[in-house]
């Protein structure tokens, strides 16, 4: 915890230059100024401030995609070719008889269309949801049926393979449009080129208001059952001040974002925030390849790059030096969200880019990013950083008679955040007492623990599912794994509790070793020594088996729910999002 890093590497000033100073004298009124809102005092609609006012003026013809295929060729879209081809898709749309609130769904890999979808169905005021293409007809049926689908865009390989299977189940969903059809197949899968085709390319966006529906989004179901979340338009506000403030945004900068739009911060941070704040969004067609990634990094001259602790621990893997092998001059930020991003991960960004990567924590219902690293404060590895400017989070005790905070640095409890800020979501679908259930006295209830230290630092302890009864002690896994992680021979691990008549819980460690290392009983006790010499036997593990793999998300999050019920002899429960589930 005390160790610490100079701020200000790397020139360019940062937008965001005293975390204090601007933390207290923060208004969301003076950041809604910056937006433009829609003619005439008509509302704010997330695609016009992603588009449309950039394709207006001097903005007209600067890159704001940059789609690279497989084969790495790329096309570029101006915010002026952007207008007209979502304008288009909202044409289609309103031709079809899709109405403000009604559901349009996505099932694509990383396709254009699938961009030009998201940003035309919010012209209209329908509700965009994207689904991860990976998803088995199963899953996919699940999230059409739950979130009500009126129309959904796929290729003609993915609806053939997952959707014409489950198309009688589905008779509220009125079209599939195939981005890839040359010809409409009935009357209910039509061939989105053609339609394009024959849209008119200027939309009028109607009336819309900041409360109203606009993005529906998956939770990714770590702890049971996906959520889905609802979020309204107003969330722009977030998509702005987030990408100004954290990721940096200054005029000409090329981002990339590796999350799917599947998941939140693929459509938050994968197509909005960057629109809105007008810089080009490279999209990689391709998944994690990490020679592609870094010569994608030096290709592009990407200034800014948000990742997640999955694929930067497989990097570290490897034996590739990237700043020796690549020029990645133009790079000046990294940050990483998801999952815990480990003190070793932050270093060892110094060494492979000559930058700390930069944690930050949000969460599907947050809609955008809360705790955040910045550029310009000091970074102590291991730690999530400091509350966005805005937000107000704090660490508490959940009682009966309500939410009680704790102001003492070091002590830990529920995360949570003064509801209110513009990205929050607005409902649950279909699960209104759930919704009501996060809230009280005020606040947002996250479900992840956490503590704060003296200088206001936050630092991730674990989910309140995950955290561990033992001996009367609460032990947060991500410490537990964060100790383990630190022995040469580890390459991952996962901690839960395994229930104990003595103890209540015992610490059960799941290990990954790296690479050619045995997994043998004086390895075991290695660890065990080991770990008993950070954490103290109370905390240390008691049982550690030797994984190949941990079972993880798709969206790369370990799955501790399904280590403990295959422990346990227990049903898996809803593991739809699992990664190798298909
Ligand atoms: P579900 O709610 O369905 O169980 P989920 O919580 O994993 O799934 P997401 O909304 O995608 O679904 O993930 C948010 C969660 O991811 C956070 O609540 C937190 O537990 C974890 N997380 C995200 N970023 C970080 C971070 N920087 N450090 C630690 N944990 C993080
Ligand atoms: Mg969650």
């Amino acid at each position: 915890m005390s160790q610490t890093i100079k701020a200000g590497y790397r020139i360019m000033s940062p937008n965001l230059t005293d975390y204090d100073s601007l933390y207290h004298s923060f208004n969301w009124q003076n950041e809604a100024v910056n937006l433009e809102g829609l003619p005439a005092n008509k509302g704010l609609n997330i695609a016009y401030e992603a588009v449309d006012r950039w394709a207006k003026g001097d903005d007209a013809q600067r890159i704001a995609l940059r789609w690279i295929r497989k084969d790495r060729s790329y096309q570029d879209y101006t915010f002026s070719g952007l207008q007209q081809l979502s304008a288009r898709f909202a044409n289609i749309l309103t031709t079809l008889g899709i109405m403000k609130g009604d559901r349009v769904f996505s099932l694509t890999g990383r396709i254009p269309e699938l961009y030009i979808a998201a940003l035309g169905t919010l012209k209209t005021t329908a509700v965009f949801c994207p689904l991860f293409s990976v998803f088995g007809p199963e899953p996919v049926f699940q999230r059409l049926s739950r979130g009500d689908a009126k129309v959904l865009i796929t290729t003609s390989a993915l609806f053939e393979k997952k959707i014409k299977p489950l198309m009688e189940r589905l008779p509220a969903l009125r079209y599939i449009l195939l981005t890839d059809g040359s010809l409409p197949l009935d009357a209910r899968v039509l061939s989105l080129p053609r339609l394009m085709e024959e849209a008119g390319k200027d939309f009028l966006i109607p009336p819309t208001d900041p409360e109203d529906p606009a993005l529906l989004h998956f939770t990714s179901g770590t702890t049971g059952m996906p959520k889905g979340a609802l979020h309204v338009h107003k969330a722009v506000l977030m998509h702005y001040v987030t990408g100004k403030y954290v990721l940096d945004f200054h005029k000409g900068d090329v981002f990339w974002c590796t999350a799917d739009p599947g998941w939140v911060t693929g459509t938050s941070y994968g197509i909005l925030a960057p629109l809105v704040c007008g810089v080009t969004n490279l999209i990689d067609e391709e998944e994690f390849d990490a020679m592609r990634w870094y010569s994608l990094l030096e290709e592009h001259q990407v200034n800014v790059w948000y990742t997640s602790p999955t694929a930067i621990r497989r990097l570290m893997r490897m034996d590739i030096l990237p700043m020796k092998q690549f020029t990645l001059q133009p790079l000046r930020l990294i940050c990483s969200v998801g999952e815990p991003l480990h003190g070793d991960a932050v270093l060892w960004g110094e060494k492979a880019f000559g930058m700390p990567i930069l944690d930050n924590w949000w969460q599907t219902e947050t809609g955008g990013i809360m705790i955040a690293n910045y550029r310009s404060m000091k970074v102590k590895p291991g730690s999530m950083g400091k509350p966005l400017p805005g937000i107000e989070a704090a660490v508490a005790e959940i009682t009966k008679d309500g939410v009680q905070i704790i102001s003492e640095p070091g002590k830990q409890g529920q995360l949570v955040l003064k509801s209110g800020w513009p990205s929050m979501f607005r409902n649950y679908l279909h699960d209104e007492e759930r919704y009501a259930q996060c809230f009280q006295n005020g606040w947002y209830i996250t479900g992840d623990l956490a503590k704060t230290d003296a200088d206001g630092y936050y630092w991730f302890v674990g989910r309140a599912d995950d955290i561990i009864k033992t001996s009367g002690h609460m032990v947060g896994p991500f410490e537990v794994e964060t100790a383990l992680m630190e022995h040469v021979a580890v390459a991952e691990a996962a901690v839960i509790g395994k229930p104990d008549p003595l103890i209540g819980e015992l610490v059960k460690a799941f290990i990954v070793l790296k690479r050619g290392i045995r997994g043998d009983e004086n390895m075991k006790q290695e660890m065990i020594g080991f770990s008993r010499k950070k954490l103290g036997p109370a905390v240390a593990p008691k049982e550690i088996d030797f994984i190949n793999e941990l079972p993880k998300t798709k969206s790369g999050k370990i799955l501790r729910r399904l280590l403990r019920a295959r422990e346990l002899g227990l049903p898996e429960g809803d593991i739809s999002t699992l990664e190798k589930s298909g």
